[in-house]
């Protein structure tokens, strides 16, 4: 308890700061000496099968300032965004994500998992992203098929043909694709047809209302048609009870990611 207020007061004076030029220029430079500090943290979250079998992991970064504490990374990925830091974090991430996976892939026990990375908008318009990814793959020697990278379908909005090219590029590289936080974006349906995505995430907003919200249950009916005519894996997140875990089988999502199995913990307890 006294962990969580603490948390809470951090929470808040940071909105503070931001909220002054100032102040925000200390926090963008205490971020830049951190990540020079080695304080950036990669956590995981287990996504599991409908019996609790673990598939995969999603990585989910930390920086732990030592001013600050365990600072999520709502509170500073907005910042590293409009900064460019974004660049040199994803970077960082997918570095930590190859290393991990090719750890896994030498253990009977963990060579089955997948590592999903979430991405930026601005990591995906790098000109040479494809190459990068590419590199760090290769230097681990980190095996087909288990490296995902998760996109919001806002970075549908520009130059779809170009996005298109990238996962193509990607897929063919063994990396797989999912839509983050899927049903909240604006995008029209009709891209799915075009878009090399293989995996469809439905958004915690829908998860929260399942049991009792019966238009919240019909959404989540079309998204697991939507995945079958496509071919597309589909996932829940945010799942924190067991009555959302039932109903959302019950209504075929295939896979479950949440609290109620487990919150995210320092990748290397996985
Ligand atoms: P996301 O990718 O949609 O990740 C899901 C968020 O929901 C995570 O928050 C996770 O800790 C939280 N969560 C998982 N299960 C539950 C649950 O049962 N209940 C509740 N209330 N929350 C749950 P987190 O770790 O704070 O990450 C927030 C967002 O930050 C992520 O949303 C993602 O968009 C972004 N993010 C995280 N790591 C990275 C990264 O390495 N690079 C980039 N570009 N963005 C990242
Ligand atoms: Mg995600
Ligand atoms: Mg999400
Ligand atoms: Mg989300």
């Amino acid at each position: 308890a006294r962990q969580s207020g603490g948390h809470r007061r951090l929470r808040h004076f940071q909105r503070s700061m931001l909220d002054d030029a100032r102040e925000r220029v200390q926090l963008v430079s205490e971020l830049r000496r951190g990540i020079e500090r080695g304080e950036l943290r990669l956590f995981a979250q287990p996504i599991v099968d409908r019996h609790r079998r673990v598939l995969g992991e999603e990585g989910l970064i930390r920086w732990r300032s030592p001013e600050r504490g365990l600072i999520p990374p709502d509170e500073f990925i907005p910042l590293a965004e409009q900064t460019g830091m974004i660049i040199e974090i994803g970077e960082w991430v997918l570095d930590q994500a190859c290393r991990q996976l090719a750890v896994w892939a030498r253990d009977p026990a963990t060579q089955h998992l997948t590592l999903s990375v979430n991405l930026s908008e601005r990591q995906l318009r790098e000109r040479d992203f494809a190459e990068q990814v590419r590199d760090r793959m290769d230097h681990y020697g980190v095996p087909a098929g288990k490296l995902k990278f998760e996109l919001t379908e806002s970075v549908l909005n520009t130059d779809l043909d170009r996005t298109i090219r990238l996962l193509s590029l990607l897929r063919a590289d063994g990396v797989l694709t999912s839509l983050d936080d899927f049903g909240t974006g604006y995008s029209s349906l009709s891209y799915l047809r075009q878009l090399p995505v293989q995996q469809l995430k439905i958004d915690q907003s829908f998860v929260d209302t399942v049991v009792d919200n019966a238009q919240t249950a019909a959404v989540i009916t079309m998204i697991v048609q939507l995945g079958r005519a496509f071919g597309l894996h589909v996932v829940a997140e945010g799942v924190e009870t067991e009555p959302q875990f039932q109903r959302l089988a019950e209504l075929g999502v295939d896979a479950f990611q949440g609290f109620l199995f487990s919150k995210p913990r320092p990748i290397s307890e996985v």
